[in-house]
């Protein structure tokens, strides 16, 4: 086994992950703590990284307070209705008062925004989103991360938490390995700010094989953001509140602009609205939510996914009438040139020109993200002047570890932050992780050269795998004492797949169903002790796999939790198909324990913050 040189580093801020809310902590830590080190820790290399990596057309949250376009409370509602009830308000508020701030900073970062021309103003694509030409969105806002930070860190992927060893419950820092040289690193730190992004590829994706990489989020999305603090024992939240998206069909090319601003609409394949079709039904599994204004995401998904197991696929997106107007064409190309080149590569291949032929949509596999129409994630406290007691432990953004801060898809119970609020998420926790620090509160922390050691062994224990067990091979690659990251991947994402409820059974599942889920997973984590990395990119696959499998375990708990069916079109409960707002309208719970493994499960009150004191009044 060749010998890894190891590098220590001491920090006061480390920032994991330097996507969007990574660059918004990374700047923010800067202006707070001036005097102190700040490390942001980037497992691709932050100028193009996560899910903004090709760039974005929309900025999809701003409130626009400086016209009264929007309120934050406005934002609170939107996103209370599109998930269903279930919202952390404190945290969408918050998010929401501050978002027009960092967009006007990227404003005067030089980011190219669309202005209407009559009014001045951003030229809106919908009552959220402005348009921007954001092929360089990322590499912007990398520049602001780069002039703030002590030092980035590029191409190093953390595997672990470090764990004070004095204090119980505190974090002390965080492993990885730099997967280019293999080299080891320490990063001992008074807090750390999780921020890595959501997953994807943890359910069987439509597409397989050669075109596997073809996902709608980021196929490097590996659920860092949830496998790091789940293994530290912080509590996650809305686990099982995972996304389908409706999109394009096979490039999975965005649809916002298309609706919003292109004003297309679906029908199916005899030209008919069926979404009126799936009204009663729908009405039936969950009542009034049906007739909300605008109709919730996942609800939109029922209509499609009921249509096309009726019979009446394939989905259209008609785009015909909008593409005869010169304007309108170059938008519906400009939008996937800026975000999603595949998708007009994948017309191309396919001979469909959108102005003559409408183009077929489809339902995604699920994703596990916290900064979407979705809000899986972290448990972490609410700023100190709006949340209730149980929501508020101290630091704004603090999961319950102790110096644990997390931001962006991290943060769970706060949808509809999109990348703007995913930036200004990153800055409300590196606030509060200054003040963490300037409070006194990272004292004495201690973390043992033991510790590290132990789990640089753990580390790269895959490569070790594999050269001790590759002489076994008589031909191909099924050996007898390993398995390789990507056999890993597909037995996880068919027990996803087939029991948690992805594509396959049209996102059914149920209890023992779901029973069954959890016992495959226990043996795939035991198996995933002998998966075995030939080179460090496959450590890095090997590492990712056992992210992906501990974030599976936790969304399968909490989908096991939940008793009802809240998300029809994302999940569908077969056991208890109906919404049941008696026994759950509230935020679910998970805590792992990190010495035996085993989650417990606990319901948690949601507070409606906005509008209670309108009724208080009112009564
Ligand atoms: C297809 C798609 C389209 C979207 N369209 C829009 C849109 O039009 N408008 C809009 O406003 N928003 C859009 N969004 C949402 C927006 O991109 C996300 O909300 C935002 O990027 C989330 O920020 P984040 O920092 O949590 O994650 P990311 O921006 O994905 O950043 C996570 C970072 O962590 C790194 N990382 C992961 N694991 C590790 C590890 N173990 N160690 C070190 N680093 C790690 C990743 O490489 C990445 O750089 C879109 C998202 C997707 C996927």
């Amino acid at each position: 086994m060749p010998k890894h040189k190891t590098h220590y580093e001491e920090c006061d801020i480390l920032v994991v992950g330097g996507g969007m809310a990574g660059t918004g902590a990374t700047f923010e830590a800067r202006h707070w703590g001036r005097d102190l080190k700040i490390i942001c820790v980037e497992k691709a290399n932050i100028d193009r990284s996560g899910a903004v990596a090709q760039g974005l057309y929309a900025i999809n949250c701003y409130m626009g307070m400086q016209w009264n376009e929007n309120q934050p409370e406005d934002h609170v509602r939107y996103a209370r209705n599109d998930l269903m009830g279930l919202v952390r308000e404190d945290l969408g508020y918050d998010m929401a008062r501050h978002v027009d701030s960092t967009v006007h900073m990227f404003d005067e970062w030089g980011l190219p925004m669309m202005k209407n021309p009559k009014t001045g103003r951003y030229q809106r694509e919908g009552k959220w989103q402005i348009m921007i030409h954001g092929e360089s969105y990322k590499p912007i806002v990398a520049e602001a991360a780069k002039k703030s930070a002590d030092k980035i860190y590029n191409r190093i992927m953390i595997t672990h938490l470090l764990m004070d060893e004095e204090k119980e419950n505190r974090v002390g820092g965080a492993v990885g390995f730099n997967m280019r040289t293999g080299d080891y690193y320490v990063f001992r730190a008074k807090t750390v700010i999780v921020s890595a992004g959501g997953a994807s590829h943890i359910f069987k994706p439509r597409a397989v094989g050669e075109g596997m990489g073809r996902t709608w989020y980021a196929p490097w999305s590996n659920g860092s953001a949830y496998a790091l603090p789940i293994a530290a024992g912080a509590k996650m939240t809305q686990m099982e509140n995972r996304i389908v998206l409706c999109r394009f069909k096979d490039g999975y090319g965005p649809v916002g602009a298309y609706f919003l601003h292109l004003k297309t609409y679906t029908q199916n394949a005899n030209g008919e609205n069926y979404e009126k079709k799936w009204y009663e039904q729908t009405k039936k599994l969950v009542g009034e939510y049906i007739d909300h204004h605008p109709t919730p995401t996942c609800l939109r998904n029922h209509a499609f996914v009921q249509e096309v197991m009726a019979g009446g696929g394939p989905i259209h997106m008609v785009t015909k009438e909008a593409f005869q107007d010169p304007h309108l064409e170059t938008v519906g190309w400009e939008n996937f040139l800026g975000m999603t080149v595949g998708q007009a590569v994948v017309w191309a291949s396919q001979n469909v020109d959108p102005k003559y032929q409408n183009p077929e949509l489809t339902t995604s596999e699920p994703y596990v993200m916290g900064s979407h129409a979705t809000c899986s994630g972290a448990w972490v406290s609410g700023p100190e002047d709006i949340s209730p007691p149980e929501y508020f432990w101290g630091y704004n953004r603090m999961t319950t570890v102790q110096g644990l801060f997390g931001a962006g898809d991290t943060v769970g119970g706060s949808a509809h932050k999109f990348s703007s609020g995913s930036f200004t998420e990153g800055r409300l926790a590196a606030k509060a992780a200054v003040k963490y620090i300037q409070e006194q509160k990272a004292e004495n922390i201690k973390v043992s050269d033991k510790q590290c050691e132990n789990f640089k062994k753990i580390i790269y224990k895959p490569l070790e795998n594999y050269t001790v067990g590759r002489n076994e091979i008589t031909g191909g690659t099924v050996s007898p004492s390993y398995i390789l990251p990507i056999q890993g991947l597909q037995r996880l994402q068919k027990i996803m797949d087939e029991y948690v409820g992805g594509i396959s059974v049209n996102y059914m599942t149920n209890g023992n169903l779901l029973k069954k889920g959890l016992e495959l997973l226990d043996w795939l984590q035991e198996d995933l002790e002998n998966v075995g990395a030939e080179d460090y990119h496959q450590l890095m696959r090997a590492w990712e796999l056992k992210h992906r499998a501990l974030t599976s375990q936790c969304v399968t708990e909490h989908t096991l939790f939940r008793e009802e069916t809240r998300w029809p079109g994302y999940y569908y409960r077969g056991d208890h198909l109906k919404l049941d707002d008696e026994n759950w309208h509230c935020l679910t719970i998970s805590r792992r324990d990190p010495k035996t493994g085993k989650f417990t499960m606990e319901k948690m009150p949601v507070y409606h913050i906005i509008d209670e004191e309108k009724k208080k009044e009112a009564s």
